[in-house]
């Protein structure tokens, strides 16, 4: 069981089953949509579940003239899915409490990366 929620604590969501496919993407796209150096996303797997618990009227959804779509809450504005066909496609890994189960196997479009993401590089601090 994987579970999660938004920055303000409003929407929270369950998985009864896995997440796959971990990805972070680095386009432009990926970088507005999901505000930072990329997306941080993974798919919810095959004969999963995907519930929420509370706050699905609190739900914003944009959706992007391919069709596919994103959820966020409207107070604080977290990312909370991604929507494909009217459905829950797969979750920001951001907003997961705990571990997902999951690493980012792939980082994509590298290349458009933005000028400030230093992949895997520079100082960290703990
Ligand atoms: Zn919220
Ligand atoms: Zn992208």
């Amino acid at each position: 069981m994987i579970d999660g929620g938004c920055f303000c604590g409003a929407v929270r969501f369950r998985i009864e089953g896995a997440l796959k496919g971990a990805q972070a993407c680095h386009c432009s796209r990926c970088r507005k949509a999901f505000s930072g150096a990329s997306s941080a996303y993974a798919e919810i797997a095959d004969g999963s579940e995907f519930r929420w618990i509370t706050g699905e009227n609190e739900l914003c959804t944009y959706t992007s003239a391919q069709g596919w779509g994103l959820a966020f809450c409207r107070t604080c504005g977290s990312t909370l899915c991604g929507i494909f066909d009217g459905k829950v496609h797969g979750v920001t890994l951001g907003t997961v409490d705990g571990d997902p189960g999951v690493q980012i196997e792939m980082h994509t479009f590298v290349g458009s990366r933005a000028p400030w993401d230093h992949i895997g590089g520079g100082r960290s601090s703990v």
